[in-house]
C-alpha cells in the first residue's frame, strides 16, 4: 500500500450541558496544501525545511562566492555517525528532533563566524574564514566543536541516544581552488576520520587522498572476493582448562587474495563495515558457518561454533533472518551456534540489541561478550541483556604471569561473572603459567595458541578427533 501523509490541524472543544461536560468534539483539518508551500518556499529561498539552515544550493553557492573573493578559509564536513541506527532504534519523529538540536547546537556554536549548512540526510557543513579563528588553533576550535555536538541529545520519549561526529577539513587555496574540488578534498578527509572511529576529525592531504584510493581498490577487491568465493573460514577451539577438552569453536574469517597475499580480518572487517559489504559479507559467514556445523557434526563432533557478529550487522534488521534462514535450510538447531559481539556494539544501540539478543537466545543461540574489559565496560548491559558468557580481552591475559593490575582485573571479571552467573572464556592464552593463574582463579574456558592457533576446517576437524 502506498504511504500517504498529511498534515493535520486538530482542534478540540469540551462540549457542556450546564456545568457538565458530556464530550469532546475533535477538529481535524487537512493543511497540507499550506505546509507543502512553506516547505517549497523555504527550499527556494535556500533553506533546509526541518532545521532552518542553508541548504546545500546554498552552501554551494556561499563556497564559490568565496572562492571568487579569493578569502582563505576552511571548509568542515560533519557527519553524524550511525544516524540511520538513531532513527531506526528511536523513530523517525526523534531522528527529526536530535536532527533540529544539532543544527541549533551547531549554529550557537559558530555564531556569526561562519556559515553552516545540511548538505545531505546526516550531514552538515561549516565554512569559517582563516581571519575568524583569532587565538585560537583550528584543531582546538574542531575539538570543543565535537564537544559541543556529542553532549547528551534528550528526545521526546526520554531516550538519551549517544550520538557521535566525523569531521573532515579542506582549507582554501591550500588544498584546491575550485569548490567543486574543496568539497571533494573535505570528502575525502572525512571518509578517511570514519576509519579512526568516532568523534574524530582530519584535514585533506595528499597522502590521505592516496589512501583514499587505494582503500576504494581494496573495497573493490573485497566485494570480488565474497562474490567469488575467495575468503575462507578458520576455526580456532575454545577448551576446558580443566579437562583439556574442546568445548566449543570459534569462526574466524580469512581472506587469502589469488595472489597469495593474505589480508588480516582487522583490515578487512573494518573496511566492509564502513561499506556496505558487511552485508553480503555477513551472509557468506553465516551460511560458511553452516557448512562448518555439518562437516564437524559429519566428523561426529557435537560443539557450538561460534561467529563473530560487528556493529553495523547488528543495526540491519536482516541479520536475524538470515540466520533463521540459514538454520533451516541446513536443518540445524540453534544449539550449534554462538555469536560474540563486543561491548561498543551493545552500548551503542542497546535497545535494538536487546530485541535481536532475546530473539536469538528464543532460537537457542548463546552470547559472548567479546574482547570483554576493553570497551566501555558498562555494567548495565550485563544485567538488562541475556548474555551467557564473557571472553576476556587477550590484552589483559598477555602479561597476566608478571603484570598485577591484569591480574586484579581479571580477578574482578572472575568475580563478577561468577555473581552473575556467567560464563567466562579467557582469550589469547599462550603460556603455561597464564593457563595456571586463569586455572587457580576458578576459569572454567579459554582459547589461544597454547591449544590451537586457528586452522581450516578440514585441520581443525583431524586435531580435534585425536584430542576426543
Ligand atoms: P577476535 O574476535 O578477538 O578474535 C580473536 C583473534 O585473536 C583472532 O585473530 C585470533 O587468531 C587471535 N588469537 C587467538 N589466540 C591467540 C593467541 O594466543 N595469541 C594471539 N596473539 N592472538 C590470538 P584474527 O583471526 O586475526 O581476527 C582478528 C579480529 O577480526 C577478530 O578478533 C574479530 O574481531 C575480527 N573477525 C575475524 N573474523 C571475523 C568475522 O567473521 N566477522 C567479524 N565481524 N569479525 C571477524
Ligand atoms: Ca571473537
Ligand atoms: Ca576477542
Amino acid at each position: 500500500m502506498d504511504e500517504y501523509k498529511v498534515w493535520l490541524q486538530v482542534t478540540i472543544h469540551p462540549v457542556l450541558q450546564g456545568d457538565e461536560l458530556t464530550h469532546w468534539v475533535y477538529l481535524f483539518t487537512d493543511i497540507t496544501h499550506i505546509h507543502n508551500k512553506e516547505e517549497s518556499v523555504l527550499t527556494a529561498s535556500g533553506m533546509d525545511s526541518l532545521t532552518k539552515v542553508a541548504n546545500r544550493n546554498l552552501f554551494t553557492d556561499t563556497v564559490k562566492r568565496l572562492v571568487q573573493e579569493e578569502t582563505a578559509f576552511k571548509l568542515f564536513i560533519i557527519d553524524i555517525c550511525g544516524f540511520k541506527r538513531i532513527n531506526e532504534a528511536l523513530s523517525y519523529q526523534s531522528g527529526d528532533e536530535i536532527l533540529k538540536s544539532f543544527a541549533l547546537r551547531l549554529q550557537a556554536f559558530v555564531g556569526n563566524s561562519g556559515f553552516i549548512a545540511r548538505i545531505g540526510s546526516n550531514e552538515f557543513a561549516l565554512v569559517k574564514r582563516e581571519d575568524t579563528f583569532k587565538n585560537e588553533s583550528s584543531e582546538q576550535y574542531v575539538k570543543n566543536l565535537i564537544q559541543k555536538l556529542t553532549q547528551t541529545y534528550t528526545v521526546l520519549n526520554g531516550s538519551e541516544p549517544n550520538l557521535g561526529v566525523n569531521i573532515g577539513e579542506a582549507n582554501y587555496p591550500a588544498h584546491c581552488s575550485s569548490s567543486e574540488g574543496l568539497l571533494q578534498c573535505a570528502d575525502i578527509a572525512l571518509q578517511a576520520s570514519k576509519y579512526q572511529g568516532r568523534n574524530t576529525a582530519l584535514t585533506y592531504s595528499e597522502e590521505l587522498h592516496k589512501q583514499h584510493f587505494a582503500i576504494n581498490e581494496l573495497e573493490n577487491q573485497l566485494r570480488k572476493a565474497i562474490d567469488e568465493n575467495q575468503l575462507k573460514l578458520f576455526l580456532q577451539p575454545i577448551v576446558d582448562l580443566t579437562t583439556g577438552k574442546i568445548v566449543k569453536c570459534e569462526a574466524l574469517a580469512r581472506w587469502i587474495t589469488p595472489e597469495g597475499k593474505f589480508i588480516s580480518p582487522e583490515v578487512f572487517i573494518p573496511l566492509a563495515e564502513k561499506s556496505e559489504l558487511i552485508f553480503p559479507f555477513g551472509e557468506w559467514l553465516i551460511n560458511e558457518a553452516c557448512n562448518a556445523i555439518d562437516a564437524l557434526k559429519g566428523a561426529n563432533l557435537d560443539i557450538r561454533l561460534a561467529i563473530n557478529i560487528s556493529g553495523r550487522q547488528v543495526s540491519d534488521l536482516a541479520l536475524l533472518n538470515q540466520i533463521k534462514n540459514a538454520l533451516e535450510d541446513h536443518q540445524l538447531p540453534g544449539s550449534n551456534l554462538s555469536i560474540e559481539l563486543t561491548e561498543s556494539v551493545l552500548v551503542e544501540s542497546l535497545d535494538v540489541v536487546s530485541v535481536l539478543l532475546n530473539e536469538l537466545r528464543g532460537m537457542g543461540i548463546t552470547v559472548s561478550i567479546d574482547d570483554f574489559g576493553t570497551g566501555f565496560s558498562s555494567l548495565v548491559y550485563l544485567k538488562k541483556l541475556p548474555i551467557d558468557e564473557l571472553k576476556i580481552d587477550r590484552s589483559f591475559v598477555s602479561e597476566l604471569e608478571k603484570n598485577t593490575d591484569d591480574q586484579a582485573i581479571v580477578q574482578a571479571i572472575l568475580g563478577l561473572a561468577h555473581n552473575l552467573n556467567i560464563k567466562i572464556i579467557a582469550e589469547g592464552i599462550e603460556t603455561q603459567q597464564q593457563q595456571d593463574f586463569l586455572q587457580s582463579h576458578q576459569c572454567a574456558y579459554g582459547q589461544g595458541y597454547l591449544y590451537q592457533r586457528p586452522v581450516a576446517i578440514k585441520e581443525f576437524i583431524s586435531l580435534a578427533q585425536k584430542l576426543k
